[in-house]
């Protein structure tokens, strides 16, 4: 069976979500905005995401634009003031930051900096009293997660995380799977993704990354397996981490990870990351049926997927603008995003509990709280 286009019937299943998220109270800034205002957007971080997809995407928001920049290099904020149309004024720097306090033109700011460097962004934004957006993983550390979190109450200012793929349809439909249980409960989970990277970035570096493709690829599969298993996090995981042939790009952090989550319902996950393999796949299986990504399980445009009813043929969202647009409604009316922070701080635990069983070689527990 072909499955009907997605639109309305995703579009209201997201909005039962969001309507059951919604019945936590929390003070929002923004909702003093007034109605029909587009929200203000500063990126923090002008690399490869910032100028290829959310840039392009604040093109198509309808509930926020870009209205700010917080650059290392001046020539380059000016020229996406031009580019975008936005005052000069709105450039900052790293060392002024914390400046944005005082430009009315900026409600958000979205973190797009090395994984490091998140908490140290995301904190500056939140004293400053501005909605934060912190770009996947959250940060390095849980620790540093709490950080943020602390840091987001005291100012009282919203939080989200870029996890682009709960506004993709085939996604939005795995985590239907798992809420209406068509198949039952999903049991066995499988997948990877990777990538070669050919020449050192500081993607491969542990202060600015946290880790290695682990932390910037493998959790994606984290992100599938949860969905699947309808927003548990697993108990337990196991961890290997296979030998090195480029020890020269991964120096102090892995280069292929193999690691297995366990549920306690008895559902496990088995998962390969990679930054010497090019791969991205995800496949659920439950006792009626399965959900295959066969190709770009977790890209900007999702591949086929394949379940045990039939293919699947969604049109492609613009993943990015429904998320900045989402997390701007959420703003204005106060509604809890579906990607809190304190997501992308489970999404932490997780990993950690996998960096310790790769060293100890032994089953490890999650830290739920
Ligand atoms: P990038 O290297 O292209 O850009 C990083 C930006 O940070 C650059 O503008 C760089 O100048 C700036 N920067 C500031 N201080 C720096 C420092 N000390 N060292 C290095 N760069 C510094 O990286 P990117 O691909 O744009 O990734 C940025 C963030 O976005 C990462 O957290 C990454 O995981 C995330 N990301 C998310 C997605 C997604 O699909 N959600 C996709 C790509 C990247």
């Amino acid at each position: 069976m072909t499955n009907k286009p997605v639109s309305r019937r995703l579009f209201l299943g997201h909005m039962g979500l969001a309507g059951a998220l919604a019945l936590t109270p929390h003070w929002s800034r923004g909702a003093e905005s007034p109605p029909g205002k587009k929200l203000g957007v500063a990126l923090v971080g002008l690399g490869n995401y910032s100028t290829h997809q959310l840039g392009p995407a604040l093109r198509e928001t309808k509930f926020c634009a870009l209205t700010g920049v917080v650059t290392g290099s001046r020539a380059k904020g000016e020229q996406w003031a031009r580019d975008y149309g936005f005052s000069q004024k709105s450039i900052y720097s790293y060392d002024t930051m914390a400046r944005v306090a005082d430009d009315p033109a900026i409600d958000i700011v979205y973190v797009v900096t090395p994984n490091g460097l998140h908490a140290e962004h995301a904190i500056a934004a939140a004293k400053a009293g501005k909605h934060v957006i912190l770009e996947k993983p959250m940060c390095n550390t849980v620790a540093e997660c709490d950080a943020v979190l602390a840091a987001c109450k005291a100012a009282n200012v919203r939080h989200s995380i870029g996890y682009r793929l709960f506004w993709d349809p085939y996604h939005t439909e795995l985590r239907r799977l798992a809420r209406d249980q068509d198949f039952g409960s999903f049991q066995k989970m499988k997948g990877d993704r990777g990538f070669v990277m050919s020449t050192w970035r500081w993607r491969a570096d542990k202060k600015l990354a946290g880790g290695g493709p682990l932390m910037d690829l493998g959790i994606y599969l984290i992100q599938g397996a949860c969905m699947a298993k309808n927003g548990v996090a697993p108990a337990s995981v196991t961890a290997h981490e296979l030998p090195k042939t480029r020890p020269d790009i991964s120096r102090d952090t892995e280069e292929t990870l193999q690691w297995a989550m366990q549920w306690p319902d008895g559902a496990i996950a088995e998962f390969t990351t990679s930054y010497q393999q090019n791969y991205d796949h995800f496949r659920a299986e439950a006792p009626k049926g399965w959900i295959d990504f066969e190709e770009q399980a977790f890209g900007y445009k999702v591949g086929t997927v394949q379940t045990s009813r039939g293919q699947l043929h969604y049109p492609a969202p613009y993943q990015q603008a429904l998320q900045m647009d989402d997390f701007a409604q959420c703003v204005q009316s106060g509604r809890v995003t579906p990607v809190p922070a304190e997501m992308g701080r489970r999404d932490l635990t997780i990993i950690e509990a996998i960096y310790r069983a790769a060293a100890s070689g032994r089953r490890e527990q999650v830290k739920a709280s």
